[in-house]
């Protein structure tokens, strides 16, 4: 089969490679289609110290069953392997599963023809949803869970909330446009790069801002602030203009510790909250949604053949990709 590999820090290849073969309990699957994540491109600068090449990547896939249970189905998948028996699968908090795998990560993932992964994986499609479409469900869960969270602790109704979304890459833009979708009436997003920022205007009507000029939100102005970004620069704005008993919802990985101001998150009880993935409950949430027309129109989504995949990586490293979302077709 054709697979796209990432071979070293800043090379991806397109190559044959053995197409796998399902194992007991495993279903092969077709990729139809293929979204390049954030954390592949981590990966793909060789700063994630857990996807180690050869190796192929890519976790947010569609195609459809050819071998295992199920075969025909038209599926998506969770890309973490999980237990199902430790203390948080069973709490149905499953991203947390002591045990979890992920394939693109630990094992090969999607950008390819083929791909097999655990039967209790697969999550089906609603009938008739697109396949370009169905690969957003993971990132459209990451946003769906986030705010999911973000909800439980917000004094008062999205709607009647003021938010600001850090970063309008595909989480960000995701999350922008379900808040959208819940009714809420306030949203701002803050994006360095001129043609994502052109590209989320398009996408959703916001008031899009770069970070950088005067024009951003003043000082404890936001009731919720989500940081798709999570470096140590939009952590720190992030606290500046959270309100007193405000949210910040913490999603990005683009940087690990840093200094944030205690004293504020103290004295303005400020609620800091770490997400994570999403759970098999919000995967499937997210698909129905995305189904149902919750995240509007998805022209910003960009599809390139797998074939062209190693350009696809150099144009979103080199900032050239003005779509949040570029997927890939193998077939
Ligand atoms: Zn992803
Ligand atoms: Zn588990």
């Amino acid at each position: 089969m054709k697979a796209l590999v990432y071979t070293k820090p800043s090379e991806m290849i397109y190559r044959d490679e053995p197409e796998p073969t399902a194992s007991p309990g495993e279903v092969l699957i077709r990729v139809d289609a293929v979204g390049i994540c954030g954390s592949d491109m981590h990966a793909y600068h060789g700063r994630d110290p857990r996807r180690i090449p050869p190796l192929i990547l890519g976790h947010e896939l569609a195609g459809e069953i050819l071998a295992g249970p199920g075969i025909g189905r038209r599926v998506t998948v969770n890309p973490l392997i999980t237990c199902g028996r430790c203390e948080f699968c069973v709490q149905g908090r499953n991203n947390l599963c002591a045990n979890r795998t992920m394939i693109g990560m630990t094992r090969a993932g999607g950008f390819a023809q083929y791909v097999t992964t655990a039967a209790a994986s697969v999550i089906d499609l609603p009938q008739g949803m697109a396949t370009r479409t169905a690969a957003l469900t993971e990132p459209a869960a990451t946003a769906l869970h986030a705010l999911d969270m973000a909800t439980r602790v917000l004094a008062r109704p999205l709607p009647e909330c003021t938010v600001l979304v850090i970063g309008a890459g595909a989480v960000g833009l995701l999350a922008s446009l379900l808040l959208k979708s819940y009714g809420c009436r306030h949203i701002r997003l803050a994006e360095t790069n001129p043609i994502r920022r052109a590209s989320a205007e398009r996408a959703g009507g916001f008031t899009v801002h770069d970070p950088a000029n005067t024009d951003r939100p003043a000082e404890s102005s936001i009731d919720l602030v989500v940081d798709a970004v999570g470096a140590a620069t939009t952590r720190q704005s992030a606290l500046t203009v959270v309100k007193p008993g405000g949210v910040v919802m913490h999603i990005g990985l683009a940087g690990g510790a840093s200094e944030i101001d205690m004293r504020k998150l103290t004295l303005a009880e400020i609620s800091l909250i770490g997400s994570y993935t999403y759970s098999t409950a919000d995967l499937r949430a997210a698909a129905r949604a995305l189904h149902d027309g919750a995240f509007g129109d998805l022209a910003w989504v960009e599809e390139r053949p797998l074939a062209e995949g190693p350009r696809a990586f150099r144009d979103l490293d080199e900032g050239r990709a003005a779509a949040a979302k570029i997927i890939l077709r193998p077939q």
